[in-house]
C-alpha cells in the first residue's frame, strides 16, 4: 500500500450528490460513484486516485501538501 509518511489513505465512499468534475479523468463525479476523499477534502473517483497514487504521492490539485 501507500505508506508515505504524513499522507493518509483516502477515505473511500459512495457519492450521494453530484460534485462536479474529477480532475484526473475529467468526467463528472455522479451520485453512486465510488469516490475517495483526500485529507485536503478533494474528491476523485476511487479508481482514478488509486492510479494517480501509483505515480504521485499527493493530491492532483494540492501537490505541495
Ligand atoms: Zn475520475
Ligand atoms: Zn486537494
Amino acid at each position: 500500500m501507500y505508506a508515505a509518511p504524513g499522507f493518509a489513505q483516502p477515505a473511500e465512499d459512495c457519492l450521494t450528490d453530484a460534485k462536479g468534475e474529477c480532475v484526473i479523468c475529467l468526467e463528472d463525479l455522479c451520485p453512486g460513484d465510488i469516490i475517495a476523499r483526500l485529507p485536503c477534502l478533494c474528491i476523485y473517483h476511487k479508481g482514478c486516485i488509486d492510479k494517480w497514487f501509483e505515480v504521485n504521492r499527493s493530491c492532483p490539485e494540492h501537490p505541495g501538501d
